[in-house]
C-alpha cells in the first residue's frame, strides 16, 4: 500500500512504525472472514482492512471524526486478523497507535469519557476494584437492570488449602506475576499454578510492588498510564531478574502477551529500554512452561494416581476455550489441550474455536451489545459437545463466559493441579 504520512507524524518513531505496517498491507481481504465484528456487522469499516484504511487516513492528516473513533472502538483487538493475514501485517500494533492518535484528536462525550476514565483508574488497581465490586454488589438491587447484568459475580468462597502457595525450595525459579483482577475473580488460579510448578521442580516466586500488566490502560488508549505501569512492574521485577529467574510467568494469556510487548513499548526510554527488553525476553505463558516439562508432568501425574488416569478423571469432559491472546498474540494454539489430555481429561470439540468470546479487556463493558452476541455464540459452541466443565486460559474470558453458562468455568491449570493433588 502506498502511503504519504502527514507532517505531524512523518519523522517520528511512531510514524515510521505505522508507515511500515501500512505498507505491508496489500488489501487482499484474506483477513475479513476471520474478523468477528465483520462477521456480525457486515460493514467493511468494521473489518481489519476497513480499519487499516481509516488509520491510513488518520496518519495522512485527513479529518478524523467520531466515525473513525466508532469503528476503532468496535474492534476487539483480538488479532484474529493477524492469524489470517498472509502478509504478516501487525494489525494490533497499528490499532494501538491509531487509537492513541484518535484519542488525542477526537473528544468523547462527557459520560463516555468518564466511564473510560473510571475503568482505567479502578480496574488495574486490585484494592479499588475489590472495593468497587463489593459496593456494587451491595447496591445491586438499586441499579438499573442493564447494569446489574454486567456486575461480576462474587467468586465462591475457597478453602484455605486452595490458596496454599509453596515456599521456594528448588534451584529452578520463575516469577509468577499475580495480575490485578485475577486474585479477586480467580483467587485459586495463581496458587494452583505455583503448586503445579513446585511439583515439577520449579519454585514460583511472588514479587512485591507489581500490579496490572498495563493491558487495561493500553486498550483504553491511555499511553501515559500504560508506560507508568510497565516501569513500575519492571522495578518490582528487577531484583528477581538479576537473581537469575528463568522466566516471568502470568497465568492469564492476555497479560503474558502484554509482558512480551514491554521491550517494544519502552524501546525509546533510555532508562528502561534494556530492562524492558530483558523482561519481554523472559516472559512466558504458563502453558509454554508446562509444555516444555511434559516428561516431568507425565511422571508426576503417574505418581499421583498411577497410569492410566482413574475413571472419574477420564470421564470428565472438558470444553477448552482458547483465548484470542493465546492463539493470535502468543501463537500458542494447541499447547494447552495436550496437557489436559495428559492429565486424563476428555476434550470435546468446539466449533469456530478461533472466534473471540467478546470479553476483550474492557470491551464487554464498553460494547455490551456486540460483546453479548459473541458471548452467546461462544457459549453455544462450547456447550455443543455436552462437556461437564469449561476450561480457559485467561481471567477475562473465564469471568465473561461464567456469566452465560450454568457449567463450571475454570482455568486449565486448576484441573492439572487437582489431578496432581490426588496423589
Ligand atoms: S491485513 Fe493482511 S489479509 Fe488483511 S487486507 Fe491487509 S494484507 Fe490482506
Ligand atoms: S482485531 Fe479482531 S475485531 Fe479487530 S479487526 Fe482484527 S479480527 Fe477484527
Amino acid at each position: 500500500m502506498q502511503t504519504a504520512l502527514a507532517d505531524f507524524i512523518r519523522n517520528s518513531a511512531a510514524g515510521a512504525e505505522a508507515d511500515a505496517i501500512l505498507r505491508s498491507c496489500v488489501h487482499c481481504g484474506f483477513c475479513l472472514p476471520a474478523c468477528p465484528t465483520y462477521q456480525l456487522l457486515g460493514d467493511e469499516l468494521d473489518s481489519p482492512r476497513g480499519r487499516i484504511y481509516l488509520m491510513k487516513q488518520l496518519l495522512e492528516g485527513e479529518p478524523v471524526s467520531t466515525h473513525t473513533q466508532l469503528h476503532l472502538d468496535r474492534c476487539l483487538g483480538c488479532r484474529a486478523c493477524e492469524s489470517g493475514c498472509p502478509s504478516g501485517v501487525r494489525y494490533g500494533r497499528l490499532l494501538d497507535l491509531g487509537r492513541t492518535l484518535t484519542a488525542a484528536r477526537v473528544a468523547r462525550a462527557p459520560l463516555a469519557a468518564a466511564k473510560r476514565y473510571l475503568l482505567r483508574k479502578i480496574v488495574p488497581h486490585a484494592g479499588r476494584a475489590r472495593a468497587l465490586l463489593l459496593a456494587a454488589r451491595a447496591a445491586r438491587p438499586l441499579l438499573p437492570k442493564s447494569l446489574r447484568g454486567q456486575l461480576p459475580r462474587l467468586p465462591p468462597r475457597v478453602p484455605a488449602a486452595a490458596l496454599r502457595w509453596p515456599a521456594p525450595r528448588h534451584a529452578r525459579r520463575v516469577v509468577l506475576l499475580e495480575g490485578c483482577v485475577q486474585p479477586i475473580l480467580g483467587a485459586v488460579i495463581n496458587p494452583a499454578a505455583a503448586r503445579v510448578l513446585d511439583r515439577l521442580g520449579i519454585s514460583a516466586l511472588q514479587v512485591r510492588g507489581a500490579g496490572c500488566c498495563g493491558a487495561v490502560a493500553q486498550h483504553l488508549a491511555a499511553e501515559a498510564d500504560t508506560l507508568r505501569q510497565l516501569r513500575r512492574n519492571i522495578d518490582a521485577l528487577w531484583s528477581a531478574v538479576e537473581a537469575g529467574v528463568e522466566a516471568i510467568i502470568e497465568t492469564s494469556s492476555a497479560c503474558t502477551a502484554m509482558l512480551g510487548e514491554y521491550g517494544h513499548l519502552l524501546r525509546d526510554d533510555p532508562r528502561y529500554a534494556a530492562r524492558a527488553a530483558r523482561v519481554s525476553a523472559l516472559a512466558r505463558d504458563l502453558s509454554a512452561v508446562l509444555a516444555a516439562e511434559v516428561p516431568a508432568l507425565t511422571a508426576a501425574l503417574q505418581r499421583s494416581q498411577g497410569a492410566p488416569p482413574d475413571a472419574a478423571t477420564a470421564a470428565t469432559k472438558v470444553a477448552f476455550q482458547a483465548p484470542c491472546s493465546l492463539q493470535h498474540a502468543l501463537k500458542a494454539t494447541g499447547v494447552v489441550e495436550p496437557l489436559l489430555r495428559a492429565a486424563g481429561y476428555a476434550l470435546t470439540a468446539v466449533n469456530d474455536g478461533q472466534r473471540c468470546c467478546g470479553s476483550a479487556g474492557t470491551y464487554s463493558i464498553l460494547q455490551p451489545e456486540l460483546s453479548q452476541r459473541l458471548l452467546e455464540s461462544k457459549v453455544r459452541a462450547l456447550e455443543a459437545g455436552a462437556p461437564q466443565l469449561i476450561a480457559t486460559a485467561n481471567i477475562g474470558c473465564l469471568h465473561h463466559i461464567r456469566g452465560a453458562t450454568a457449567l463450571p468455568v475454570r482455568h486449565w491449570v486448576e484441573l492439572i493441579d487437582e489431578r496432581l493433588a490426588r496423589g
